[in-house]
């Protein structure tokens, strides 16, 4: 009799597998051996027992192996290799439980192994004509596995990235063609030839895979047509809301950031070589603004740029002595052109995601400025980069809905600095909505509504009314001191990026700028700017402040505000990297022309300094050895932001060189719970109101004591509810958005 070797995660659930099979078998004996779990508690396989089972299973007329998931089946090719006799025993694909229930009644009934085989290969057939609908899967071993795509919008661009970057990962050549509208085969390994199979929602797919990993890679597409290839059913919906990131009412016609048509250089090619190089360094450009906004939405677009298909086009372009541009261009022209001609309207749309990436790599080929929306209304956007959200008007901007980001990226920070609504995390389907619908959203509650009907238009303007109220009212007494139920004053300052912002800090009644980001001077831009424009921006920023402190922080580059004269090396992860103060230690130069613009200032108006990213007493030691270089400014404090951990919980040791802590519960909170700021999965994880945050805002505020003043200019300040728990801690300072200076005082006065 054939033997039966069922391989499984769990044990309990082989075991479960196999009393249900035998109870098919209607008394007749089996043999069947199983090899699961490491043990009868822990999930895994093992091959050594997994051809022990074969071995004890076989008596000779071969067996057959049913195997579950992903390792399963690695572990039993190599439980192959160690049997005496490989060629008697099939490992079958069939899915487990169907695989071995039909197994197990051919083998009991006496059918050869290539019988049993075939029986488990067809175990899903009865289940397949009951349910018709979302069947899947069909084996059938002349033409191939099939599956059948679920997606409502068919295998479009989002789920063909899934596909494709999983199946990248196999070492294997997969195939498919739509077998419904009979196309040709294309490589799975590219995204745009898998875009040209215009699969819709029930067309059915072929797929046949070559190489060592051929089955997995099949069993992996399988599996991933019938989890609708990683799509929701929540994405389908037609708005679900996102998390507020800027408060405020926006409501206007739908607009996007518009790329102009971008003119191509007359230049001849210097060469295929030469041309291949720039054109790396741009491709290499643009993938690292893509992970650095972290979002699944711009999977699509950075396959494109690996896309082999893409790329051999470009070559050839290349070899026939087209310049880098131009070769680009048309070679990303004939594959939007591609999708142009499908025949779904769902799927034609997506060339707007190859017109998208063609055009950012020109611009970084190019090196051109960052485009801005080009109309009024509310910006809908996938994601934006700190600098495309810098060069936001909030004039023009009535709100900003973002289908990725968190509320403490930097793109959202910006927003809420210029007093821009701001919705992130909102999900791809905002990217459907055309342009000129109208959108109510609110950066409070995060709701968008694309469209609204009369009364819920209603309702938000009832709703920005009474915003416009409570802020009026709160503007009255802005420029008064913030004092505590208690009688503890508390200054309250604006977090700013420009001296336009400055200049709202002052009209909102800001008793000091708190956090002056300097980098904004340094970011967007082909070089660094000299001590004199570093001297004559701090001080038109003091000035429109009214001579108000200002608080410099040094230059906080790295992470996700590189700077092109300056790139970081490659970094895994580089919000563990080379920022902050690292990334000024390393470039001392600059940090020295920095550290010297700052103390110039200091000598004409009263100037905090404070260095972020600090993280041990000896890069404070270093930077403050630097600062004491570039001469002295009576009146000029010294302080450090608190935004690693590490820094929190040592902060005693920093005591003797500060004169204040500023803590960047920002940062603080990411490095804390580890979920990084702008990742809009992890939107429950970025509370600066979190227990384990609030323990090192605690202990900092012990360890400065009355000896060193404690701000926060973390989002969190600004958060009114957050207001009496940093007071408690003994937090003496808040620095916030411009615009929320007078609600935050008004929060400290009812503290
Ligand atoms: C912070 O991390 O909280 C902070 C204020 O700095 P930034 O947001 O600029 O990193
Ligand atoms: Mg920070």
């Amino acid at each position: 009799m054939v033997g039966l070797v069922v391989v499984c995660h769990s044990r309990p659930l082989a075991r479960a597998a196999v009393a249900l099979a035998s109870e098919m078998t209607q008394g007749r004996p089996l043999a069947v051996e199983v090899a699961a779990g490491l043990d009868e508690t822990t999930f895994g396989t093992d091959a050594v027992a997994i051809s022990e089972a074969i071995a004890a299973a076989d008596s000779g007329d071969g067996v057959v192996v049913l195997m579950d998931l992903g390792s399963a089946v690695l572990s039993a090719e190599l439980a192959l290799e160690m049997v005496d006799e490989p060629s008697r025993v099939v490992l079958s694909p069939a899915p487990l439980v169907e695989g071995l229930v039909a197994a197990a009644v051919a083998a009991a009934s006496g059918a050869d192994r290539h019988e049993v085989a075939d029986e488990a290969r067809n175990g899903l057939a009865g289940k397949q004509s009951h349910l018709e609908q979302d069947v899947t899967v069909e084996q059938t071993p002349a033409d191939g596995t099939t599956v059948k795509v679920i997606n409502k919008h068919g295998l479009h661009a989002r789920p063909a990235a899934r596909l494709v970057t999983e199946i990248r990962a196999f070492d294997a050549r997969v195939e498919l063609r739509n077998a419904t509208t009979g196309t040709s085969w294309v490589p799975a390994s590219s995204l745009t030839r898998v875009a040209t199979l215009g699969a819709l929602q029930n067309h059915i797919l072929e797929v046949r895979g070559e190489g060592r990993e051929a089955i997995e890679a099949v069993n992996r597409v399988v599996a991933l047509a019938a989890a609708a290839f990683g799509e929701t059913d929540a994405e389908d919906a037609d708005h679900t809301p996102g998390g507020g990131a800027s408060p405020g009412i926006g409501t206007g016609p739908a607009l996007r950031i518009r790329e102009g048509a971008i003119d191509l250089p007359d230049v001849p090619s210097q060469g295929p070589a030469t041309e291949w190089r720039r054109l790396e360094s741009a491709l290499a450009d643009v993938r690292q603004e893509i992970a650095r906004l972290h979002s699944p939405i711009f999977d699509a677009h950075r396959l494109l740029l690996d896309d082999d298909d893409l790329l051999a086009d470009v070559h050839a372009r290349l070899d026939r002595n087209e310049a880098a541009p131009q070769a680009w261009s048309a070679a990303t022209a004939r594959t939007a052109a591609a999708f142009d001609d499908l025949t779904d309207p769902y799927l034609r749309g997506r060339a707007a995601d190859v017109r998208a990436v063609s055009q950012q790599v020109l611009r970084a080929l190019l090196k051109l400025p960052t485009p801005a929306p080009d109309g009024d209304g509310v910006l809908l956007a996938a994601d934006l980069t700190p600098a495309e959200a810098a060069a936001l008007d909030p004039e023009r901007i009535a709100g900003v809905v973002l289908a990725a980001g968190s509320p403490t990226s930097h793109a959202a920070i910006l927003t809420r600095t210029r007093g821009i609504p701001a919705v992130v995390g909102a999900g791809p389907q905002i990217l459907q909505i055309p342009d000129g619908t109208l959108i109510a959203m609110d950066g409070s509650t995060g709701e968008v509504v694309a469209d609204p009907s009369e009364p819920v238009l209603a309702a938000f303007r009832a709703r920005a009314q009474q915003q416009r109220v409570r802020r009026t009212e709160a503007l009255t007494r802005a420029a008064a001191p913030a004092v505590t139920t208690g009688g503890v004053p508390i200054e309250v300052g604006a977090n700013i990026g420009s001296v336009e912002d400055a200049r709202a800090a002052a009209a909102n009644g800001a008793d000091l700028a708190g956090l002056v980001r300097t980098e904004f001077l340094f970011l967007d831009r082909d070089e660094a700017p000299t001590v004199d424009e570093q001297v004559a921006v701090y001080r038109a920023i003091a000035e429109a402040l009214g001579g108000r402190r200002i608080t410099l922080r040094t230059l906080d580059a790295g992470s996700d505000k590189p700077l092109r004269y300056l790139p970081p090396p490659a970094e895994a992860n580089p919000f563990l990297g080379v920022r902050g103060l690292r990334h000024s230690l390393a470039h001392p130069a600059m940090f020295a022309e920095q550290l010297t613009a700052i103390v110039r200032v200091a000598r004409e108006t009263p100037v905090s300094v404070m260095f972020p990213m600090v993280t041990t007493a000896d890069e404070l030691r270093a930077a403050r050895a630097m600062l004491a270089e570039a001469g002295d400014a009576p009146g000029l404090q010294v302080g450090m932001m608190v935004e690693v951990p590490a820094a929190a919980l040592r902060a005693a040791e920093f005591v003797p060189y500060v004169d204040f802590f500023s803590i960047g519960t920002n940062d603080l909170t990411q490095y804390t719970l580890a979920a990084e700021r702008g990742n809009a999965a992890l939107l429950s994880l970025t509370s600066g109101l979190d227990p384990a945050v609030a323990q090192l805002i605690d202990h900092v505020g012990r360890a400065a004591g009355d000896r060193v003043l404690v701000a926060v200019c973390g989002e969190l300040a600004g958060d009114e509810a957050a207001v009496p728990k940093l007071l408690a801690s003994g937090v003496r300072e808040l620095s916030v958005a411009p615009g929320l200076v007078p609600l935050v005082k008004q929060a400290v006065r009812a503290a």
